[in-house]
C-alpha cells in the first residue's frame, strides 16, 4: 500500500499533509510512503527529513506513480492522480464543487476531511478543530500586531496603561481559543454566539457572556453541534445588544460560520464606525463570505479609523504546528480503519459515507446530491 504526500499548490499554502512523524508511523503499519519534493519547505520540513523518516522524495509524476492514498491539506489537483486511489484532504467541496466533479471523472474516491461527523470517536481525525484553534490563537495575536496600544493593564511609574477590551463574536473551537489567548495576553475579555450552551464555557474561561435573552428560537443549535440560521426576530434583538457592546471594544473577533452557507455578517459599517479610532477588528469567516461588513480576504483595510484584519488562510501562518496536527488527524482516521489483513484502511458507514465525495466516477455524498 504506497501513500503519496502531495506539495500544495494553492496560493499561500504553507502547510503539509504529512510530518515525519506521521511517515514513521504509517511505514509501521507496513505502507510504503512517497512524499513529492518540496512538500514541507514552508512549514520548516526538510526532503531529507522526510528521507530520514523513510519516505521516498521525488517529483510529482513519481510520487503519484501507484499510489493508492494521497494525502493533501488542500484538494490537489485531479491531473494525474491514479484511477481507484483514495484523495483525503481538505476539498472544500461547496466552493470547490468543479473540482469534486473533475476527481469524480478521473475515478479517484475523495474524502472531504471537513466532513468529518462531529462524535467522539472521530475528535482526533477532525481538521476543522484542530485548524481552528491555531486560527483563533492567531487571530488574537494578528490583533495584538495590529493594535497601538497594549493588552495588559500596566502601571508603571508613567502612568497607567489600561487593558484591551476584546469581544469574541461566535464561540466554537477558533472563538473559545481567542477567549483564552486574550485572557492570558491580559484583555478584558467578552463573548458572544448563538449557541446556549457556550455560556457556561465562556464564563469558565474567566470571560463575560453577552447574551441575547427572551427570543424565540434561541438555543441555536442544529445537527452535529453546528450552529442553524436565526430568525429575523433573533438577528435584531442580537443587533442592538451587540451595537452597544461593541461601542466599547478595542478589538473584535468574528468567527462565525454556518456550515454549507455564507457566514452570517455580525458587525455592520455603523458598527464599526462606532468604535474608537485605532481598534482593530478580526474577521476570521472572511473567505466564506465576513461576518464583517467592509472586510476584505487578504487585505488590512481601514475603515473608519479601524483596522479590519482578513487574512486568508489562517492556520496556514502556523504551518509547523499547523502541519503536524493536520498530519496526525490524517494518520489517526486512516490508522483507524487499518484492516491488517488487507493492508489498507477500510472505512465504516458511518464515517465513509460522511466523507466520501465521489466514488466510481459518480459525486456521491448526499450534501453535494441535494438528497440530505
Ligand atoms: P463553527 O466553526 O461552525 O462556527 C463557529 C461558531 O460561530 C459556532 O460556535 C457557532 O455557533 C457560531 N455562530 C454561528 N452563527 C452565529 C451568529 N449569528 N452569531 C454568533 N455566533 C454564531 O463551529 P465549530 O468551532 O466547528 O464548533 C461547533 C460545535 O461543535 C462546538 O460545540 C464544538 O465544541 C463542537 N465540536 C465537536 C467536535 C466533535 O465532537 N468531534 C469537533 C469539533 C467541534
Amino acid at each position: 500500500m504506497k501513500i503519496a504526500v502531495l506539495r500544495e499548490t494553492a496560493p499561500g499554502e504553507a502547510r503539509v499533509a504529512a510530518t515525519p512523524e506521521t511517515v514513521k508511523k504509517f511505514i509501521a503499519l507496513g505502507a510504503t510512503i512517497a512524499v513529492e519534493a518540496g512538500a514541507g519547505e514552508h512549514a520548516s520540513i526538510a526532503d531529507a527529513a522526510f528521507a530520514e523518516a523513510g519516505a521516498s522524495v521525488g517529483d510529482r509524476a513519481a510520487t503519484l506513480s501507484g499510489a493508492e492514498i494521497v494525502l493533501g491539506v488542500q484538494g490537489p489537483a485531479p491531473e494525474g492522480l491514479p484511477r481507484g486511489a483514495w484523495v483525503a484532504a481538505g476539498l472544500n467541496p461547496f466552493s470547490e464543487r468543479a473540482r469534486v466533479d473533475a476527481y469524480a471523472a478521473a475515478g479517484v474516491e475523495a474524502l472531504a476531511m471537513e466532513f468529518m461527523p462531529r462524535i467522539t470517536r472521530a475528535q482526533s481525525m477532525d481538521i476543522l478543530s484542530s485548524q481552528s484553534n491555531l486560527s483563533g490563537y492567531k487571530a488574537v495575536l494578528d490583533a495584538a500586531a495590529e493594535y497601538g496600544r497594549a493588552f495588559p493593564m500596566m502601571m508603571t511609574a508613567a502612568g497607567t496603561v489600561s487593558a484591551a477590551r476584546v469581544f469574541v463574536m461566535g464561540v466554537g473551537v477558533a472563538g473559545l481559543q481567542a477567549i483564552a489567548t486574550a485572557r492570558r495576553l491580559g484583555a478584558q475579555v467578552s463573548a458572544t454566539d448563538v449557541r446556549a450552551a457556550t455560556k457556561e464555557q465562556i464564563l469558565s474561561l474567566g470571560a463575560k457572556p453577552i447574551f441575547v435573552e427572551a427570543v424565540k428560537g434561541i438555543e441555536g443549535e442544529g445537527t452535529g453541534g453546528y450552529a442553524t440560521e436565526m430568525s429575523d426576530e433573533y438577528k435584531v434583538a442580537q443587533a442592538e445588544l451587540v451595537s452597544s457592546h461593541i461601542a466599547k471594544q478595542d478589538i473584535v473577533i468574528t468567527t462565525a460560520l454556518i456550515p454549507g452557507r455564507p457566514a452570517p455578517r455580525l458587525v455592520s459599517d455603523a458598527q464599526v464606525a462606532s468604535m474608537r479610532p485605532g481598534s482593530v477588528i478580526v474577521d476570521l469567516a472572511v473567505e466564506q463570505g465576513g461576518n464583517v461588513e467592509g472586510a476584505v480576504a487578504g487585505e488590512v483595510v481601514v475603515r473608519h479609523g479601524v483596522k479590519i484584519v482578513g487574512h486568508r488562510n489562517v492556520p496556514s501562518r502556523l504551518a509547523a504546528d499547523a502541519s503536524a496536527l493536520f498530519a496526525r488527524n490524517l494518520f489517526n482516521f486512516l490508522s483507524a480503519f487499518w484492516d491488517k489483513e488487507a493492508g489498507r484502511p477500510v472505512l465504516d458507514a458511518e464515517i465513509g459515507d460522511a466523507i466520501r465525495l465521489t466514488k466510481d466516477g459518480q459525486v456521491v455524498n448526499p450534501r453535494l446530491t441535494g438528497a440530505a
